[in-house]
């Protein structure tokens, strides 16, 4: 089955009282699942949502988040999380983008859209999701309202289920719209293809830890749910969390960004905790030092699995399989993996030319799960996706064997703490500063989280300018994860003949001898 609303129907019959999801002491059976979902479906349809309008949700993940992304899928609304590390202009920007009819909030970050919600045209329904917000409607209140029935809509694999917003490098995000083929064709393919793959049980215990806003999250539980396997949720990524509640619920499998695997890995706790349970750990998102995978491997004791993908490919195009890490000569391990069975990966050069193994260019992705396009970005979905092939804007290359290696980033972006920071959103905001002339953002090497954002910049000439304003200036528009760390001030930003910033350049003197 490759339809979200067909899964959690099927899982109803085929799972009955087994758990679908954890969270904290609050336990859901795949047929409450379907049931609470068909609630959800209906309540969205009596507040005048009709297919394909938006319904977007502002949450630490929980039972009831998932609850709504699957209501949202029965009823045809497509559901779109947003970061709530994000600051309110940037969340306000993505209702508004959108058109979300719906909006599911957390009473935490209820005051980041207070402001917002008055004169957001469209939104007609704010539902709180955890806590409470007085004059507004509770979730569980407004969900059991409608009736337990299935609107057993007729939907195809084709249709929009989810939109995730990811910014890019011309600066503002852009709302990647997924199809319910995008969460199910990949895996429907490596069940078909056998073993060696990441194989899923109904008896698996997943742990949720990477928010379900991000596409990683989001792939995750659906793989697991159309196992019928146990989901256990975190509210948000927390190391001490992910040690307990693996060995509280005998998890068996757990996906994390490397950042993520780091931040595990030095807690006093995680020497000593017991991860019998652990059967595969899949990471990827990222590039990962070598010392780190070996020191997880060494710690964990279980299979590990890397995955390559983007938002835009449904994420998972690229998979490292456990064998491949156990390749003596250790070369394996610079891959990112093979593409997996039905997605194809070429190397590009500048012409669109397919290139040998070995030669640098950009990778491409063909693959079922690759999204519908960007929401209303014509000519931005036309640039990144062609002829069903998703331009990734990574460089690397093919081995002979077909092996995939992610070399560096054709595209302006550095990756914080696990979150894709794009550097032309911030030098926008710096720029709007009166005191600044220009501005470059770039990655700088840190001890902790592998990149940190720094800011060069041009004051305007007699200005006493300060990093602490500026930051502050930035803060007010941008998340926390997006606001440089340091600031550094230069005369004028190196430039090419055609007036691009020699990012190159900048970075040089900080990643000498490093990379
Ligand atoms: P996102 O759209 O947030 O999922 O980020 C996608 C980007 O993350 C890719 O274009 C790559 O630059 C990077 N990425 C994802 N997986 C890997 C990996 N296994 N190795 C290296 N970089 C990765
Ligand atoms: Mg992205």
């Amino acid at each position: 089955g490759q339809i979200l609303a067909e899964t959690l129907r099927r899982q109803a019959h085929a799972c009955r009282d087994r758990t679908a999801f954890v969270f904290g002491e609050r336990r859901t059976s795949y047929s409450s699942l379907d049931e609470l979902t068909n609630r959800v479906a209906q309540a969205l349809a009596a507040a005048g949502c009709e297919p394909g309008a938006r319904a977007a949700v502002l949450a630490g993940d929980s039972d009831h988040v998932y609850e709504v992304i699957g209501g949202c899928a029965k009823a045809g609304v497509v559901s779109l999380g947003i970061n709530w590390r994000l600051a309110p202009p940037e969340i306000r920007f993505i209702l508004e983008d959108s058109g979300a009819r719906v909006l599911f909030v957390d009473a935490e970050f209820y005051s980041k859209v207070a402001a917002a919600i008055g004169d957001l045209e469209g939104l007609a329904t704010v539902v709180v999701l955890e806590g409470a917000v007085e004059g507004l409607t509770a979730y569980a209140a407004w969900r059991d309202a409608a009736p337990a029935i299935d609107p057993c809509l007729t939907q195809s694999a084709d249709d929009p289920v989810v939109q995730m917003y990811t910014s890019g490098t011309t600066g503002l995000p852009k709302g990647v719209v997924l199809a319910n083929r995008s969460f199910f064709a990949v895996v429907d393919a490596m069940a078909a293809a056998g073993d060696g793959w990441i194989g899923w049980r109904g008896d698996d215990v997943s742990l949720l830890n990477i928010p379900s806003f991000h596409i990683g999250g989001l792939w995750w539980a659906m793989t697991g749910l159309n196992a019928g396997a146990t989901g256990v949720i975190l509210r948000a990524f927390n190391p001490g969390q992910v040690i307990d509640q693996v060995q509280r619920h005998r998890v068996t499998k757990v996906c994390m960004v490397p950042a993520m695997m780091q931040m595990v890995l030095a807690e006093p706790a995680a020497a000593s905790a017991d991860w019998s349970s652990l059967e595969a750990i899949v990471y990827g998102g990222s590039p990962i030092p070598r010392t780190l995978l070996e020191r997880a491997m060494d710690t964990f004791g279980c299979e590990f699995a890397q995955i390559y993908g983007l938002t835009e490919t449904g994420n998972t195009a690229v998979c490292l399989r456990h064998a491949d890490h156990l390749d003596p000569s250790g070369e394996r391990l610079k891959a990112a993996g093979r593409p997996y069975p039905g997605v194809r990966v070429e190397i590009i050069d500048r012409e669109g030319r397919a290139l040998p193994p070995r030669e640098v260019g950009e990778i491409r992705v063909h693959s079922p799960a690759n999204m519908l396009g960007y929401w209303n970005r014509p000519e931005a979905t036309e640039a990144t996706l062609r002829d069903g092939w998703v331009y990734t804007g990574d460089a690397g290359y093919l081995d002979e064997q077909g092996f995939v290696f992610v070399h560096d980033r054709v595209k302006d972006m550095i990756i914080y703490a696990g979150e894709n920071v794009y550097p032309a959103e911030i030098e926008s905001v710096l720029c709007a500063h009166p005191d600044v002339v220009e501005a470059a953002v770039i990655g700088v090497p840190d001890e902790r989280w592998g990149e940190a954002v720094k800011a060069i910049v041009v004051r305007r000439e007699g200005s006493d300018l300060r990093a602490r304003a500026l930051l502050a200036h930035a803060r007010a528009s941008l998340a926390d994860f997006k606001v440089p760390k340091t600031v550094d001030w230069i005369d004028a930003l190196p430039r090419t003949p055609s007036g691009k910033i020699k990012k190159a350049q900048l970075r040089t003197p900080y990643w000498e001898g490093r990379e």
